[in-house]
């Protein structure tokens, strides 16, 4: 049982009329008061270019809850929130936001507390930061959080920039870069399931597993986000974050202690541990893929070179696979392959755990016993399973797989929602599961090398059809190492 704390906060929303805070962040605070993490001590200001008044501004908040509110407390939630229009680079800007912030500070009791969260383009991130620095808005007597979603940056020199930028108004402590999949409970589980399990953690390493599998699988294509995606790509928008946070998750050694000091060190230590081929060496470990027309059914799976805003001769990746590998103690010897994309066969986000299978068969199999594997699903259900081999029932000595899996029943419908996760751990002031700017490093350093042997030695693409698993390099990556993909569906 959760025991609910009352959280007092004031809540800037940088971007306040945009797809983010409509879609996700009024839900997630809504939740948050639903629960009575919030209560009376708290306020809500959007700020965008357009111009609103409270009223109407209440009124988009509404019917962006309105499918999961209790319409009896529609009203009285939302008469928290207020508006400002806002552009970035005014200064006087600032000075309305300062003016109704410290108003709001004495009319809910808010002691000074204030979370910024940036919901709008990257490109204004440096100076929101300066100018909440300079004209004052983080002067106050409680907290000040900066909360900011990816991308953080375009390549490790521009993350740098930002960082540096952010830096002049926020420590790093004050700053959580939200990786929304840590937020889901089945990442978070996977701590859990390691530190809380013995028989498990005493498994995890060289000795016992063969291959782990991360994958993050998506059936849609780039939707509208088609001018966004074009400049950025599968390994920046899902591999640089998502995928190396899950993965420093699942492989990061045991932490002192549940702390967030404590696991972001392991988790840099992982990070670090991990080998960086070199320029002409890339191709053998990471593998580009974009998406083409499925041949059965063009119109409906088109080209990615043919959505709206995509650049017809585009060499942008929308699939990449790789093979990870570690100098660590724990995991030399162990691949660890990752896999991401657009338009595949399914919607699936898993960790696979696969363990070695190198005893003597002393049974009267005519099949080869299955390898154990630890399957943990993300998306679209949530489970774990555990594949192991029994005996058939009646009489000889022969074998069958099965498995053992969690319930559906034991998924809490009322379990948060990612934003909601994260945005009551920054109320709470818990930066575990967000980033740090040594991981961030890390992973732009990796991502960037990547880049540069993709780009010494090009791939032809596209190279794989809409709605199947990706590229048949994809599978020979793990062929070579006797291995192959975890099936997708
Ligand atoms: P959006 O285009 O829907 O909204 C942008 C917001 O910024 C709008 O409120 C707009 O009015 C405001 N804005 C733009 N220029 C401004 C200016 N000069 N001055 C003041 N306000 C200005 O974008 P979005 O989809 O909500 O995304 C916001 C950020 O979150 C982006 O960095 C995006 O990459 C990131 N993000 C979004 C999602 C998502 O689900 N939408 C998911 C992950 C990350």
């Amino acid at each position: 049982m959760t025991t609910i704390k009352e959280e007092t906060t004031l809540i800037t929303i940088f971007g306040g009329t945009g797809d983010l805070a409509n879609r996700k962040l009024y839900p997630a605070i809504y939740r948050l008061y639903a629960k009575g993490f919030l209560k009376e001590n708290f306020a809500v200001i959007g700020t965008a270019r357009r111009q609103l008044t409270n009223e109407l501004f209440r009124q988009q908040v509404a019917s962006s809850i309105t499918s999961i509110a209790d319409k009896s407390q529609i009203q009285e939630f939302v008469s928290h929130f207020y508006y400002r229009s806002h552009d970035v680079t005014n200064q006087e800007s600032y000075k309305v936001l300062l003016d109704l912030s410290n108003e709001l500070d004495s009319k809910y009791s808010l002691k000074g507390n204030r979370i910024f969260f940036l919901a709008m383009a990257p490109t204004f991130f440096n100076e929101i930061a300066v100018r909440l620095k300079s004209e004052g808005l983080v002067d106050t007597e409680g907290y000040q959080r900066l909360m900011i979603e990816k991308p953080f940056g375009h390549n490790l020199e521009s993350a740098q920039e930002l960082n540096d930028a952010l830096g002049l108004a926020f420590n790093e402590n004050q700053i959580y870069r939200i990786d929304h999949y840590l937020g889901k409970e089945m990442v978070q589980n996977v701590s859990a399931i390691r530190f809380a399990n013995p028989m498990i953690e005493a498994l995890w390493n060289n000795r016992h597993i063969s291959n782990i599998q991360v994958t993050l699988a998506e059936e849609l294509g780039v939707e509208e986000r088609g001018g966004y995606y074009d400049n950025s790509g599968a390994l920046r928008d899902m591999f640089q974050n998502h995928i190396l946070q899950v993965v420093s998750l699942v492989l990061m050694d045991y932490p002192l202690s549940l702390d967030k000091s404590d696991i972001r060190a392991e988790k840099v230590r992982l990070l670090r541990s991990f080998d960086v081929p070199e320029v002409d060496e890339v191709n053998n470990f990471f593998v580009p893929g974009q998406y083409d027309a499925n041949p059965e059914d063009a119109t409906k799976y088109k080209a990615y070179r043919s959505e709206d805003n995509v650049d017809p001769k585009s060499t942008t990746e929308t699939f990449v696979a790789g093979k990870l590998t570690s100098h660590s103690d724990r995991w030399n010897g162990v691949p660890i392959y990752i896999r991401t994309g657009k338009r595949l066969e399914t919607k699936k986000t898993s960790i696979v755990i696969e363990f070695k299978n190198d005893r003597p068969n002393l049974f009267d199999d005519s099949n080869e016993q299955i390898s154990n594997t630890l399957v943990i699903e993300i998306a679209p259900n949530e489970s774990i399973s555990l594949n192991i081999n029994v005996k058939v029932p009646g009489q000889g000595l022969v074998t069958q797989p099965t498995v053992l899996q969690t319930s559906a029943d034991s998924v809490d419908p009322n379990a948060p929602e990612a934003y909601e996760k994260v945005i009551h751990d920054c109320l709470r002031g818990d930066a575990t599961y967000f980033s740090h700017w040594d991981e961030v490093a890390l992973s732009w350093q990796l991502v960037d090398r990547i880049y540069e042997g993709w780009a010494t030695h090009p791939t032809s693409l596209p190279n794989y059809a809409s709605g199947s698993t990706g590229p048949e390099a994809a599978n020979e990556l793990l062929a070579k190492d006797g291995f192959k993909w975890y099936p997708l569906s």
